[in-house]
This record gives structure tokens, C-alpha cells and sequence, in this order.
């Protein structure tokens, strides 16, 4: 009878703690996941969820990607927002094509090349790139992340911009828990965010950063998704949004003595209104039969991408030992950052000698010059002549300042999200403010913080990538598309400032030469060199066997804490859907499916 009672008893105990019906059951990975109704990858499982809601009530890829980038923005607001901009690549199934959208932040009429210099500087000189240059009104430029989901929503969705915006005006009204990324990111900014009081009432809070575990809110960015909801995008562009970004960039709100000078800029609502997204050709080429699409100009992370791969084509990296093959891929990387930094620029204003860059003939140039060991550390590669390999081979009028500076970005910033719905549509889009944390400064009112991304000009004439009034910024952002020659279609992208240029590259030789998945793609150590001396690699690489052989070759590694926090989708031949994200960097990504 006791022993029964005892049997009993266990019973209810396994029944109760098998079954919580409070507890949401673990996911394995939540990093990845399989499925065939859809998929969606991002940063963010609270993005990541409101995206699969969205397929799985019927909406297609566009209206899911921008329901989960609108998300992002509420969750991720130091990485991205209406506050910035970004590129859109979408492969329309049905049409089977590839569209981008370039939603890039634009110079407002008063930019000049001077722009950044230190007012009280007597010789005119540059103001120090971190806290000044990224922490001012100059800085910013006009936003294109709400046109660029309005248009996507309208050419291809089939969802309006208020229907998808819904569950993000949600998400920032009732708030959601801090997690550790988002303490981390304004405890990095603390000292800047400190310097204007709408973002430290918003982000510090009694002076100290938001803490893990509580619920942060921000009803401000509700209150304005939802003005946007329900007016559309004039509030924004032409109405009390904009005059509030006007007087922000005007007049930025700092306190009494912030600790920095915080210079103002002179966006006008003219600026505001003239802003318009544009609609580009992918740039295409061919890697070992994938047929692989990029995002063209002003992103100069397509092409580069491209010119390293047309430069790696002739070596057999899968045939090399490792040491070898990623040896070729650093060189090949080093020789089309300097073409990348001495020939790209907004090509509305500056005739880029894309044809050429482009060509296999060049390539061939550029890959005469790889050694069997890497340079001295001083050296810099200097610019190929593309200009050689063009029909028109008649220099750009806009000629290049040589040695472009090479600035060591910041890791972390800007999102990107990958998602796929049952049709075989596909969404690769990468989004940013610029900075972690963009210029620092939240619009008063209106909860979101305003990008930084001029800061991505080179403040130097002549050079395709000066200042100019209404022009873009050269970006790295690098979304792709892929299609396998078995018939699996990719796509990924990453952030990372001019690491996603050798991210996205890591990811494709790791899927095209070296036989990874997508996932294992993602997750492998990234190797990265930009033309500078030092070829940067994640923390651990530099004790592998095959960092240890790089340094032999003379290359000089420098682990930093993080480069890239990448997702991506692969559809298989049958429809099989795998979606991959981060399994640690950034604190983990999110992936999932519409039946896993
Ligand atoms: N501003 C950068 C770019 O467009 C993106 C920001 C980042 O990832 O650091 O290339």
C-alpha cells in the first residue's frame, strides 16, 4: 500500500515537471531550423517569430522580411531603424528575378568636404573620429529604411506597410526583456549616450544602462510606427517626424557640458522630401558554376565580393592544403580592397570603371601579383587599371586621391535578415544606423536614433567617395543571393562595416570550395584582411593549427572579439528550407521555420 502510494506519487511528479504548461518548450538549436512552409533568420528571436507569424497567416517573403525588420528595429535599435538605411536584395520566384533596393542614407544639400573638420581646429583639422565624428548632427544623413519597405511592400508584397508594422507597434508598446547584447550595447555607448538627453532618458535611465531581465518599453517608437501606420510615410518625410529630425540634426539635444564636442549638421526638410528610394540592377558573376547575386553601387560589397572571387576562380582552393587556399583568399581580398577603396563612390556622381573591375582580364592582373607569402606589414597594395578592360577606356573625370585612408571599423553594427516564404520568394536584406548605436542621438518624442552613416565618406578631394550634396555614401553591405549549379538556391549576408565584404566571402568559399553547410558557413572562423597590415581573425583563430601556418606565410593576425553576426536560408531541390543564424557571436541568432 506505501510502496503504491510512493509509485503514485512519482507519477504526478514526472507528469507535472514533463508537462509545465507555463514553459515554453526548449528549441535544440534555436540557431537553426527545418522546414518547407517558409523560413526566417535574424539576429532576434522576437524578430524571427513575428516574421514566421506573418507567412504563416499567408503573407509572402516581403511582407515577412519587413515585419521583422520593423521588429529589429524596436529590438535591435542600436544596429538598425527608420532611423537609417540599407539594400534589399528579392528574388521573385514566379518572375524568377533578382531586384535590389538601394534605401542608402543620403547627404543633405549643406555637405561639403570640409564637413568634418574641428571648428575650433586653427589648421582646419579633422575632429577625432570616435566620440566626435560619430557623435553629431553632421553625421547624419537622410534615412531610407521606410521607403525602402514601403516600396518593397508595394512592388512586391502583398501586405500594407500598417498590417506588417502591427506586432512591432506591439512589441514596443508592451516592451520586452533586456538581454545581455542589449545591456552590453549601451554600456559601450554609455559615455555617449550620456551626452544627449533624449537618449539617456530613453537608454540610462537614473544615469546607469537599462539591466538584464527587466522590460524595456519604448512608447515613444510605437507612437511613431503607429503615425506611420495610419498616415504613411509624410509624417516622416514631410510633417512633425521630419521637422523633429530637422531640429535633432539642427540643434542636437545635448546636455549642459557633454563631455564631447557635438558639432550640429544642416539637414532641411527639402533634404527630407527630395529622398527616394532607387530601384538597381544586381550585379551577377559566375564562382565555380553559382550563379551569384549582389548588391551593385553605392555598395561597393558586391563588387569587391565579386572581384575577389573572379581572382580566386583560376586557383583549385579545394585542391590547395588549407594554408594555401586561405593564403590565396587573404591576398586576393588584400589586391580588391585597394581597388575597392581608390575606384567606388555613389555612381550617380562618379564614373565607376565597374565593367572593368568586374572583367576576367583584370582579374588576371590582380592575380599575377599573389606571392607564396604574404607582404611586410607596411605594405599596402595599390590600385589595378580597370579602365584597361572597359569598352570606354577614358578615365573617370572624378580621379582618385591614392592610399584612400583604411579606418578600422567598429565590429557589431547593422543587422542582417534572411527570409524565404512557401512560394520560393526570397528577402537578403542588410540594414544599419552605421555606429553601434548610430550618432547616439534619439529623436526626441519619437524613441529611435538616428544613423551616422556619413561617416562612411572618405572627407577628402579628389575622391569618389568625397562628400557631396545628395549623394550616397559607399557602403560594404553585401545581402546574396546564390543559385547552386545542383539547384539550391542561398542567401545571406552579414554586418560588420568592411568586414562583410570578407564575411560573405568566408561564408561563400566555406560553401562553394570547402563543401560546409550554410550553417557550419556561419559559424567558421572568420579570416579578415582589407588592404591594411594586420589580417583580423576571430579570438581563438590564432592558436589552430591553421592560424599558427598563416603566421609562418608572414601573415600577422589580430584577433578582435566579433566579426559578423551573419544569417542566411538555403532551399534545397526538393523545397526543403534550412535557415542558419549565429550559434554564439552576438549572443546567438535566431532561426525558424513555418513547420518545423
Ligand atoms: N556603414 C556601414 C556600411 O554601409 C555599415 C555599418 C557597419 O556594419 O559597420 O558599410
Amino acid at each position: 500500500m506505501r510502496r503504491n502510494f510512493w509509485i503514485g506519487f512519482a507519477i504526478v511528479l514526472l507528469i507535472l515537471f514533463s508537462f509545465p504548461a507555463h514553459r515554453p518548450v526548449a528549441q535544440p538549436n534555436p540557431a537553426l531550423a527545418q522546414g518547407r512552409g517558409g523560413a526566417v533568420a535574424s539576429v532576434d528571436r522576437r524578430a524571427t517569430e513575428i516574421g514566421i507569424e506573418v507567412l504563416r497567416s499567408g503573407g509572402n517573403a516581403i511582407d515577412a522580411a519587413v515585419a521583422t525588420a520593423a521588429a529589429l528595429g524596436v529590438t535591435e535599435p542600436f544596429s538598425a531603424g527608420i532611423g537609417g538605411g540599407g539594400f534589399m536584395l528579392i528574388y521573385q520566384k514566379a518572375a524568377d528575378r533578382v531586384i535590389t533596393l538601394d534605401g542608402r542614407e543620403e547627404a543633405p544639400a549643406s555637405a561639403t568636404v570640409e564637413m568634418f573638420k574641428d571648428p575650433d581646429s586653427p589648421m582646419g583639422e579633422p575632429l577625432p573620429f570616435s566620440p566626435n565624428r560619430i557623435s553629431n548632427g553632421a553625421a547624419v544623413g537622410v534615412p531610407g529604411t521606410l521607403p525602402t519597405w514601403e516600396e518593397a511592400l508595394k512592388r512586391y508584397g502583398t501586405m500594407s506597410l500598417s498590417e506588417v508594422l502591427r506586432p512591432a507597434i506591439d512589441l514596443a508598446r508592451n516592451g520586452f526583456e533586456v538581454d545581455q547584447t542589449f545591456a552590453n550595447q549601451i554600456q559601450q555607448n554609455q559615455a555617449r549616450f550620456a551626452a544627449f538627453t533624449s537618449t539617456q532618458a530613453l537608454y540610462l535611465p537614473n544615469g546607469q544602462p537599462l539591466v538584464v531581465g527587466s522590460v524595456f518599453k519604448n512608447p515613444d517608437l510605437a507612437k511613431t510606427y503607429e503615425l506611420i501606420a495610419t498616415e504613411g510615410l509624410n509624417p516622416f518625410y514631410r510633417g512633425e517626424v521630419g521637422e523633429a529630425i530637422v531640429q535633432t540634426v539642427q540643434h542636437p539635444p545635448t546636455v549642459a557640458t557633454p563631455p564631447f564636442q557635438v558639432i550640429p549638421g544642416g539637414m532641411t526638410m527639402a533634404d527630407l522630401d527630395r529622398y527616394a528610394v532607387r530601384s538597381r540592377s544586381p550585379l551577377v558573376t559566375n564562382y565555380r558554376g553559382y550563379k551569384i547575386y549582389g548588391m551593385g553601387l553605392p555598395s561597393s560589397g558586391g563588387t569587391t565580393s565579386h572581384e575577389v572571387m573572379n581572382i580566386a576562380e583560376n586557383f583549385d582552393l579545394s585542391g590547395l592544403d588549407s594554408v594555401k587556399a586561405w593564403h590565396t583568399i587573404i591576398e586576393a581580398e588584400r589586391l580588391a580592397f585597394a581597388d575597392r577603396n581608390q575606384f567606388i563612390g555613389d555612381p550617380e556622381y562618379v564614373d565607376v570603371p565597374l565593367v572593368g573591375l568586374q572583367s576576367a582580364g583584370f582579374a588576371q592582373t590582380r592575380r599575377a601579383l599573389i606571392g607564396d607569402r604574404a607582404p611586410e606589414k607596411e605594405f599596402r597594395a595599390t590600385a589595378g587599371n580597370p579602365l584597361l578592360f572597359q569598352d570606354d577606356p577614358s578615365p573617370s573625370m572624378t580621379a582618385s586621391t591614392p592610399s584612400a585612408q583604411i579606418r578600422v571599423q567598429q565590429a557589431g553594427s547593422t543587422t542582417h535578415l534572411t527570409v524565404v516564404d512557401r512560394m520560393g520568394n526570397i528577402v537578403s536584406y542588410t540594414f544599419t544606423i552605421e555606429s553601434i548605436g548610430g550618432s547616439g542621438i534619439v529623436v526626441p518624442g519619437y524613441g529611435f536614433l538616428l544613423n551616422n552613416e556619413l561617416t562612411d565618406f572618405d572627407p577628402m578631394r579628389p575622391h569618389p567617395n568625397s562628400p557631396e550634396p545628395g549623394k550616397r555614401p559607399r557602403s560594404s553591405m553585401a545581402p546574396m543571393i546564390v543559385f547552386a549549379p545542383n539547384g539550391e538556391v542561398i542567401a545571406y549576408g552579414s554586418p560588420g562595416g568592411s568586414t562583410i565584404i570578407t564575411t560573405v566571402l568566408g561564408i561563400s568559399f566555406n560553401l562553394m570550395d570547402f563543401g560546409l553547410s550554410l550553417a557550419d558557413a556561419i559559424a567558421a572562423p572568420r579570416i579578415s584582411q582589407r588592404n591594411g597590415g594586420v589580417t583580423q581573425v576571430d579570438s581563438s583563430f590564432e592558436q589552430t593549427d591553421l592560424g599558427k601556418s598563416l603566421t609562418t606565410l608572414g601573415h600577422i593576425l589580430e584577433p578582435v572579439p566579433e566579426i559578423g553576426a551573419a544569417t542566411g536560408i538555403t532551399i534545397a531541390p526538393d523545397g526543403l528550407m534550412t535557415a542558419a543564424a549565429e550559434p554564439v557571436r552576438r549572443g546567438g541568432g535566431s532561426a525558424m521555420t513555418v513547420d518545423r
